[in-house]
Formats: C-alpha cells, sequence, structure tokens
C-alpha cells in the first residue's frame, strides 16, 4: 500500500473531518429487517445448545470462537484491515478476512468503514455506536437499524479506499454470508446438528456479544490509562472475552498500535499472536506508541 493511502486512512481516522452533516438520530432510522431478523434467528436457534450439548460439540464452539472472533474479528477485521498495525502477506491477510467473515459482523468494506468511522467521531455526533445514546444503542442497538452513510458507496470509498480497490476484499464483502452458510454444511456432514448449533449459532452469539461489549462496556466502565478525546476505557473482563481488545482507552490513544495491552498486567493474547507470526516471517512493520508519546499521553 502506498504512503499516500496510509496517511489518507490516518487522516480520517486520527481527526474528525468535518464537511459532514448531522446523522440521523438513531430513533429515526429505519429498521433493517434482513440483519434483524438474522440476529434474532440466531440467538433463537442457539437455544437448541440446551438439547445438543456433547463434549465435542463444546470445544468446536470454543476453537471457532478464537477462529472467528480472535484471528477474523480483532486481528484480522482491527488490528490489520482498519489500522493497518502490522503488514502480512497477502493470502495471510485473505485468510484472516475469511475468518471474519465467519462472524457474521459484515464483511471486511463496510465492518472497517464503520470502525474508522467510530475512530473518526468517537462519543461525538456521526460515531455510530456511543454509549451516549444509550447502552443498548451502542451494545447491538446500531446493528438492527439502517445506516445510510456506512452503507454508502461514496462513504465507503473516503473511508476505506484500501478495501474497496482490493478485488478480493470486495469479493468477500460481497459473498460473506455464503462462506457461513458453507461451513453449517461442512459441520452438519461432520458431526450432525449438535456441531451446527455449536459451531454456528451458539457460536456466532457468543462473538457477537463479546465484540459489541468492545463498543458498550469498554466506553462506560474501567480505567483511563491516556488521553483521549472519547470516553474509551480499559475493562479487563472485556479483553479477556475479546482477545485483548478490551484494553480500548489504550487502543483509542495509540489506534495504530499492533499491541493493545500496554500494561504488564494487560493480558493480550493478540499480539501474542502477532508476535507468533513474526517468529515464522509472517508479520512485519508491527506498529508500537514510542516511549515519549506513551508518557506524554499518559493521564
Ligand atoms: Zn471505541
Ligand atoms: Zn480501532
Amino acid at each position: 500500500m502506498s504512503n499516500q493511502t496510509i496517511e489518507l486512512i490516518n487522516s480520517y481516522t486520527e481527526t474528525t473531518y468535518e464537511e459532514r452533516k448531522a446523522p440521523a438520530s438513531p430513533l429515526k432510522m429505519p429498521t433493517h429487517w434482513p440483519a434483524s431478523l438474522f440476529i434474532a434467528g440466531v440467538h433463537i436457534a442457539s437455544l437448541a445448545a440446551f438439547f445438543t450439548f456433547s463434549w465435542k460439540a463444546l470445544i468446536l464452539c470454543v476453537v471457532f470462537h478464537w477462529i472467528t472472533g480472535g484471528l477474523g474479528i480483532t486481528l484480522g477485521y482491527h488490528r490489520l484491515l482498519t489500522h493497518r498495525s502490522l503488514k502480512v502477506p497477502k493470502a495471510v491477510e485473505y485468510f484472516l478476512a475469511l475468518c471474519g467473515s465467519l462472524a457474521c459482523q459484515g464483511g471486511p468494506v463496510s465492518w472497517v468503514t464503520a470502525h474508522r468511522m467510530h475512530h473518526a467521531y468517537s462519543d461525538k455526533e456521526g460515531d455510530p455506536h456511543s454509549p451516549r445514546k444509550g447502552f443498548f444503542w451502542s451494545h447491538m442497538g446500531w446493528c438492527l437499524v439502517s445506516n445510510k452513510e456506512i452503507e454508502s458507496p461514496e462513504v465507503q470509498a473516503r473511508l476505506a479506499p484500501d478495501l474497496v480497490r482490493d478485488r478480493g476484499m470486495v469479493f468477500l464483502n460481497n459473498t460473506h454470508i455464503l462462506w457461513t452458510i458453507l461451513l453449517a454444511i461442512g459441520l452438519y456432514a461432520w458431526g450432525g446438528w449438535s456441531f451446527v448449533v455449536w459451531g454456528v449459532f451458539l457460536r456466532l452469539v457468543l462473538v457477537y456479544h463479546c465484540t459489541w461489549f468492545v463498543n458498550s462496556a469498554a466506553h462506560i466502565w474501567g480505567y483511563r490509562t491516556y488521553k483521549a478525546t472519547d470516553d474509551s476505557t480499559n475493562c479487563w473482563w472485556v479483553a479477556l472475552l475479546t482477545y485483548g481488545e478490551g484494553w480500548h482507552n489504550n487502543h483509542h490513544a495509540f489506534q495504530y498500535s499492533a499491541k493493545h495491552g500496554l500494561q504488564w498486567w494487560e493480558f493480550d493474547t493478540t499480539y501474542m499472536m502477532i508476535q507468533f507470526l513474526r517468529f515464522f516471517g509472517l508479520a512485519e512493520a508491527i506498529k508500537l506508541p514510542s516511549a515519549r508519546l506513551l508518557t506524554e499521553k499518559s493521564n
């Protein structure tokens, strides 16, 4: 990626851009029926877990939670694609984006657009999911309505130009639900309904709420180590549920940093994964905040 593109991404995520219009209030936004019915359907289907338990299904659920929530959303969609905190070979980038697609939180283009928008307007007018509009809104309400800005091709081209230009990412964006359907068929063939319920439905519900707690809880509860112009907090239990994403005040203070857990007790398994990839020559240009900046931004 060119330096110009990286500068462009930083200009959107590190500053606010001013020429935007005020968005509609949450209550005026129309319901996004396909997303709402999908999310409701997955929650209802996950209740079948009570009747389909097996130890193998439980292990499958935990492993796919890590593959889709940890490798896919946290490492792939967030630290790699949204913030470009590290570089990996293109094949690894697509693999991680595919894992992210399996979390059914949207394709890489729309996810990255929404998240860069969150950083551009954190807890201000224009933030797609600030808890200043209510806990439920920030947690999942914003996923149930149609946000014309996130879905607009013009806004996607402005906030995620690097992804819009990448034909592989656009393909994944257009086909992201298909991969979950294929996974469900594969799991049914392997272990029957028990594997589908635990490996897809229950796992999706768990990954949803873990990710959503970053937007809700980690902007409300916890401590603030660094100066940030928003309400972001470091919340230990969110960090445990999200492979290190709960150190969210650190993240808002140093958005480009590949490492979110900046104190010795701030356990960040995704950064361990990044070091693991680097050991095998699969990650480079790993960005970290300088000692000077850490001191300057300290509360
Ligand atoms: Zn945030
Ligand atoms: Zn971020």
